[in-house]
C-alpha cells in the first residue's frame, strides 16, 4: 500500500531527491565511486555543495552580502553559535514554543535576555501580537513556524534591529523578503534534505563583532570563509539536500511551491472544520502554519483518538501523531508532500466520521 509520510523532521523528501541518491549511492555520476566514500576535497564534491548553496541563493533571490553555509549539529547548535557570536550585551526574542524557549535558554549564557512576549500561556497556540521590540537589543530572534504547535509567521516582520529566524520547518515554503533579516537558519531535516546539517544564510557585516574569543568550529566566519569545508561535512546529506532543491527549482521554485502549499494546508484545514470529529488546535486562521497542521478530537469524541490513529494507519498514513508535549494529530505538509497525499488523509478522515 502507498504510504503517506507526515512526518514531522526527518521527513518527506522528493521521490527524485530519494531515486538520485540511490544511484550516487551506487556509483555517482559515472566516477566509479559513492558518494559515501569520496572526499569532501574532491571537484565531484565540490560541485556538489556549490550547486546547493547556489541554488538556496537562486531560489530565496538572496541579495548580494549574504553567505549560505551549511553547519553541523542542524538548528540546536545554533542556539548557541547565534548568541556566541553575535550576542555583546542583550538580545531580544518572541517565545512561540518549545524550539524558542530552547534559543533563549542558549542565548541566557551570553547575555541578557529580553521576551517581548510569549504564547505559552495557552500551550503556544497563537502568535504574540502587539510586542516591541527594543531598540538596544544586539538582534531580536523568532520562530518562523512553530513545529510541534502549528503557528507560523507568515510576514516578514521590519524590525530595527538585526532579524534572526529559525526557520527550520518552514524554509523555502514561500518566497522570503531575505534583505529584512540579518540570518535566517534551521536543521535542514524537514523542507531541505535529510537530517544531519544545518544551514544558515547570514549577512556578512554582522560577523566578527563579537566581543569574546570564539571557538573555530562554532564562529559563522569559519563557515563563510572556508565555504562550508573548514572540516569534513556530511557530505552524503548535502548531496541529496542539492538533489531537493533541484528539484524544488524544476517545479517551478518558492512561488509556485507556495501556491502548492497555501493549497494543500487549506484543504486539510477545511476538512477539520467541516468534519464533527475533529477540531484546529490554532484558531486565528493567520497563525496557522501551512506546514505543519495541528488537530485534535472534538469534544464529543474524545475518546476515539486511538481509533483514528489506528485507521488512518490502515489507510497508509504516517507520521500523523502529535508531538509528545500536545497529543492529537500532526500532519506536516511540506514542500515535497503532493495534494494526493492531503487528500488521501482528507479521505480518510471523512470515511472515519461516515463510520461512526
Ligand atoms: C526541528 C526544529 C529544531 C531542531 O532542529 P535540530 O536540527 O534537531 O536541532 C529547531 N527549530 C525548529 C523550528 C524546528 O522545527
Amino acid at each position: 500500500m502507498k504510504k503517506h509520510n507526515f512526518n514531522a523532521g526527518p521527513s518527506i523528501l522528493s521521490q527524485y531527491a530519494i531515486e538520485e541518491t540511490a544511484k550516487g549511492v551506487l556509483n555517482l555520476n559515472g566516477s566509479g565511486l559513492s558518494i559515501l566514500e569520496i572526499s569532501h576535497r574532491s571537484k565531484e564534491f565540490s560541485a556538489i555543495i556549490e550547486e546547493a548553496e547556489n541554488l538556496i541563493k537562486e531560489l530565496l533571490e538572496i541579495p548580494q552580502g549574504y553567505s549560505v553555509v551549511f553547519v553541523h549539529g542542524g538548528a540546536s547548535m545554533q542556539f548557541c553559535m547565534i548568541p556566541y557570536n553575535l550576542l555583546n550585551k542583550k538580545a531580544a526574542f518572541l517565545d512561540t514554543g518549545t524550539w524558542a524557549s530552547k534559543a533563549i535558554k542558549e542565548a541566557k549564557n551570553f547575555g541578557e535576555v529580553v521576551v517581548v512576549a510569549s504564547s505559552k500561556d495557552k500551550t503556544y497556540n497563537y502568535i504574540p501580537k502587539g510586542w516591541t521590540i527594543p531598540s538596544d537589543a544586539d538582534y531580536f530572534h523568532i520562530t518562523t513556524n512553530n513545529t510541534i504547535y502549528g503557528t507560523e509567521i507568515t510576514t516578514d516582520i521590519d524590525s530595527p534591529v538585526p532579524l534572526i529566524a529559525d526557520a527550520s520547518s518552514d524554509i523555502l515554503s514561500r518566497p522570503m523578503d531575505v534583505s529584512k533579516y540579518a540570518m535566517i537558519y534551521g536543521g535542514a531535516q524537514k523542507n531541505i534534505g535529510p537530517a544531519g546539517i544545518g544551514f544558515a544564510i547570514i549577512k556578512d557585516e554582522i560577523l566578527g563583532k563579537a566581543n569574546r574569543p570564539i571557538p573555530t568550529i562554532l564562529d559563522y566566519r569559519t563557515y563563510t570563509q572556508e565555504k562550508s569545508l573548514y572540516n569534513t561535512p556530511s557530505c552524503g546529506a548535502i548531496y541529496t539536500a542539492m538533489l531537493n532543491l533541484r528539484w524544488l527549482k524544476n517545479e517551478g521554485g518558492l512561488k509556485e511551491i507556495h501556491k502548492r502549499n497555501l493549497e494543500k494546508a487549506r484543504v486539510l484545514y477545511d476538512e477539520i472544520e467541516r468534519n464533527k470529529v475533529f477540531v484546529a488546535t490554532v484558531n486565528d486562521v493567520n497563525d496557522r502554519s501551512i506546514m505543519n497542521v495541528n488537530f485534535i478530537m472534538s469534544e464529543n469524541y474524545k475518546d476515539k483518538e486511538e481509533d483514528f490513529q489506528k485507521f488512518a494507519s490502515s489507510k497508509g498514513m504516517v507520521g500523523i501523531k502529535g508531538h509528545r508535549s500536545i497529543g492529537g494529530f500532526r500532519a506536516s505538509i511540506y514542500n515535497a508532500m503532493p495534494l494526493s497525499g492531503v487528500q488521501a488523509l482528507v479521505d480518510a478522515m471523512k470515511e472515519f466520521e461516515k463510520a461512526l
